[in-house]
């Protein structure tokens, strides 16, 4: 999951970093009333889940309030990359010596916490990294070990930081990491960090992705959630707990085990066929996890035929038959049904499913060849 950029600040904020004193705003009145407050110049941003924002034009600078609401009308509607702007972050301005890059990531290789720093930030790390590898800081913190002062002083040598600057310095990355573990995050991301006039150091923008598998510890993050972020199918399978990925052919899958989706998917693309989607139902579906699963495959316009695929092991066959047939003579479809269930009570699912006329097949690939044939007409 990921959070807008003004609930990212707060909480570095919290963890004790320099960052604006700003508010959010969803009318230009609201923006107005919030440069009003600030008093001087502002800028005003466009709070939407996607970066290079300041390219697309949503961030400007305002002189004073009534500019603030002005720019706001303009930023407030405008869709950015897909996302529709409906608030926008009103911040006091500041001026900018220089912008740096500064983040932690999880790397799974390399089974660490990796910071990653450049002097030249402000702009797309992926550009800096792809033409001038050689600005680009990378630390790697042993996550038993945690965050010591000589990565620190590692990452402030890097930046090639003013030695005066390096005790502040060092106090952000450390907020920063406190920030990472506490909030279970896979990547916190401050870009650009700047230096001021006077020297010192401010986190003007702020990102944070969150470790989807440990939201269920983290309700406070769980409540910053942004319900346009998703679509209906995707809440539907979060909060149904089923793992789903909306894809592009005609193909519905329901499967139970993510290695066994990713091999239905293979199957069907070899029988000339394309997936509708990914999804794993886990295991030891219940009937009515089942009956969910086709809610969601069959409110897919595009899905011409669906494709279960059951390996029984800690799930029984017949549950899930009984949940396809639950969910069938509910939801009144047309859309032709292929099942294939293997292993733990796949005799009674059978059983269920012949005395019910569904169309059945023994083997992964007569059913992907059944499903594709079906979808095609
Ligand atoms: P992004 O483009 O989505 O990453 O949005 P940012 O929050 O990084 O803003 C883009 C750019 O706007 C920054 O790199 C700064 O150059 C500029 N900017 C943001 N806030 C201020 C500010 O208070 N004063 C000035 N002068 N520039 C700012
Ligand atoms: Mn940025």
């Amino acid at each position: 999951m990921n959070i807008h950029e003004y609930q990212a600040k707060r909480l570095f904020g919290q963890h004790g970093l320099p960052v604006p004193v700003g508010d959010v705003a969803t009318s230009p009145a609201e923006a107005e009333a919030v440069a009003a407050r600030l008093g001087g110049r502002v800028v005003v941003k466009a709070q939407v889940l996607t970066g290079g924002r300041g390219k697309a034009g949503g961030v400007k600078l305002a002189a004073g309030p009534a500019e603030a609401g002005q720019r706001a009308a303009e930023i407030l509607g405008m869709d950015i990359k897909g996302h529709t702007v409906r608030q926008v972050l009103v911040d006091p301005a500041v001026s900018i010596a220089k912008e740096l890059y500064l983040s932690i990531i999880q790397d799974r290789a390399l089974r660490a916490s990796v910071i990653i720093a450049s002097a030249e930030g402000g702009m797309d790390i992926e550009e800096v990294a792809a033409t001038q590898p050689e600005a680009i800081v990378k630390v790697v913190v042993d996550p038993l070990l945690g965050l010591q002062a000589f990565h620190c002083n590692q990452v402030a040598f890097g930046l090639g930081l003013d030695p005066a600057q390096h005790k502040a310095f060092g106090a952000i990355l450390r907020g920063l990491y406190a920030c990472y573990q506490s909030l279970d995050a896979t990547l916190v991301e401050i870009n650009p960090l700047v230096v001021l006039a006077d020297g010192s150091l401010m986190a003007l923008d702020g990102k944070v992705n969150l470790d989807d598998s440990a939201l269920y510890r983290q309700p406070a993050l769980e409540a910053m959630r942004d319900p346009s972020d998703e679509t209906d199918a995707e809440r539907l399978a979060r909060e149904a707990g089923l793992s789903y990925v909306d894809l592009d052919g005609s193909i519905g899958c329901l499967v139970n085990g993510a290695g066994l989706a990713m091999a239905t998917m293979d199957v069907i693309k070899l029988c000339g066929g394309e997936p509708a989607n990914f999804l794993d139902i886990g295991g030891g579906a219940q009937a009515d996890k089942v009956e969910k699963a086709m809610r969601l495959i069959l409110a897919d316009g595009r899905v011409k035929s669906v494709l279960v695929n059951i390996f029984g092991g800690i799930t029984r066959g017949d549950e899930v038959a009984k949940g396809i047939l639950a969910a069938i003579s509910k939801l009144d479809t047309q859309v032709p049904f292929v099942v294939r269930i293997v292993g733990t009570n796949a005799a009674e699912a059978r059983e269920i499913l012949k005395n019910a006329s569904m169309r059945t097949a023994p083997t992964l690939y007569e059913a992907a060849r059944l499903a594709v044939a079906a979808a095609a007409g």
